[in-house]
């Protein structure tokens, strides 16, 4: 891990070209990409004091393959590119990752639309060898998964976020660019002489901001975009772990026909690239930003959530899907049932609680929940409002578009 202790330096008289605010793997992919032309003269500034340590540093680590996004949509196209685009880098650094597939199992007849659905979306987005599977079919993968129809996606894999987002990090120290940790950025103003960023330990110029911002994106964007038509919505996903003796329940990685209305995959298993099984996450509206924690409370936050027109559509046309994921958090019992419907075997003393993530999920005005990765273009500031999963197996292809969109400023 990077620590602390840089200076930042003064640079009214020498402006960065580029500033980056916040150092997950987006915002590290973009100053990494923009660095490759050792041109440009680039900080990144982070408010923790190590790079990866909100969404980045606690998601499942799938590399998704492409699977489930509309065609022609943002999460398409980048998924599909950032995946090549990471799995060249895994080899490349020598950072250990493994393609070992995943099942998609539907285990009621009415989910099969949805999965042949996944199979459409799946081929259009240019995936080989997707494979039906029955009911013996799926036992061959996994012999512990009952259901009644599935697909075998080959393409899957497993790797560490973290660890891809600490080597984007050194590369891009390596390459002369100035990795500002442990400083929030609290305000941007625009001014004749260029973006002004300002932090309690100083105002920073650039000419071209790119805001990265994950939980916060929309208070980033705000600053320059009053009539932000968006905010964020944390929801915390909450895992449980298969006690090792369990570990053999599960080979790879299993996951539920996911319900088209909401944006998340459902609760899956996820073997995990450092060893153990991971069961969950599950979706729990979250009443602070970085709540990892069912106790973690934050007024302001959640006055933001709740005061936002679009949220209490959500939460009008949602609340027994809301109440079901708040009843699974606070039932161990209720989880294990969800997980049972693919294993049916599991009972509860084989899991014992895991970490937790919150997703940033933009909500629009008019009560959708963003499915796409949505970025505003405000002149020469660049936010990233909406960058879900699967933004990190994306990260090097949105980091090309990010970096696209920057350079063509300077
Ligand atoms: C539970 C969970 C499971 C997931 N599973 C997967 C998966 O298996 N595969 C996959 O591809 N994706 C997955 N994702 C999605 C993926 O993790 C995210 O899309 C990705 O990490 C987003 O990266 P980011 O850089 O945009 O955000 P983040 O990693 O959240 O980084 C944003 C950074 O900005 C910093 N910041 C915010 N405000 C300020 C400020 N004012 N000043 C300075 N710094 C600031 C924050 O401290 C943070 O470090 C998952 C996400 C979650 C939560």
């Amino acid at each position: 891990m990077l620590d602390v202790g840089e200076k930042l330096p003064m640079t009214r008289a020498n402006p960065y070209d580029l500033i980056v605010v916040g150092a997950g793997i987006v915002g590290l992919a973009t100053a990494l990409q923009v660095s490759r032309s050792g041109k440009h003269k680039i900080a990144v500034i982070e408010k923790e004091t190590g790079v990866a340590r909100h969404q980045t540093g606690h998601n499942s680590g799938v590399i998704h393959s492409g699977l489930y996004y509309r065609p022609g949509s943002l999460k398409a196209k980048n998924c599909r590119e950032g995946y090549a685009q990471l799995l060249q880098f895994c080899r490349a650094e020598g950072v250990p990752h493994e393609i070992c597939g995943k099942v998609v199992v539907a285990t009621r007849e009415t989910e099969l639309p949805a999965l042949q659905e996944l199979h459409a979306r799946g081929t259009s987005n240019g995936l080989d060898g997707l494979c039906w599977l029955d009911g013996n079919g799926i036992r061959e993968i996994e012999p512990h998964c009952a259901g009644i129809k599935g697909l075998f996606v080959p393409q899957t894999g497993i790797v560490d976020f973290e660890v891809i987002a600490t080597r984007y990090a050194e590369k891009i120290r390596a390459a002369g660019v100035d990795l500002l940790l442990g400083e929030r950025v609290e305000a941007i103003h625009r001014g004749s002489g260029g973006i002004e960023v300002v932090t309690p330990k100083a105002t920073l110029q650039c000419r071209v901001l790119v805001s990265c911002a994950g939980l916060h994106a929309d208070r980033m964007a705000r600053q320059t975009h009053e009539d932000l038509p968006i905010r964020i919505t944390p929801f915390r996903g909450e895992y449980y772990v298969l006690k090792p003796a369990a570990r053999s329940l599960v080979r790879n990685l299993i996951y539920p026909v996911p319900d088209p209305a909401f944006p998340f995959l459902g609760v899956h298993f996820t073997r995990m690239i450092g060893g153990g099984v991971e069961c969950g996450p599950n979706a729990v509206f979250a009443f602070a930003r970085e709540a990892y924690r069912k106790t973690d409370f934050n007024l302001r936050d959640t006055w933001e959530s709740l005061s936002w027109p679009g949220f209490r559509i959500v939460a009008r046309k949602h609340w027994r899907t809301g109440l079901g994921e708040f009843h699974r958090s606070f039932s161990k019992a209720a989880f294990v049932r969800a997980l049972q419907r693919l294993v049916p075997e599991i009972v509860a003393e084989q899991l014992e609680p895991g970490g937790a993530g919150v997703r940033a999920q933009a909500c629009g005005r008019d009560g959708k929940l963003l499915d796409d990765f949505c970025i505003i273009e405000d002149g020469n500031v660049i936010h990233v409002c909406n960058a879900p999963s699967p933004a990190a197996t994306a990260s090097l292809a949105i980091g090309t578009t990010l970096a696209g969109k920057a350079i063509e400023r300077l």
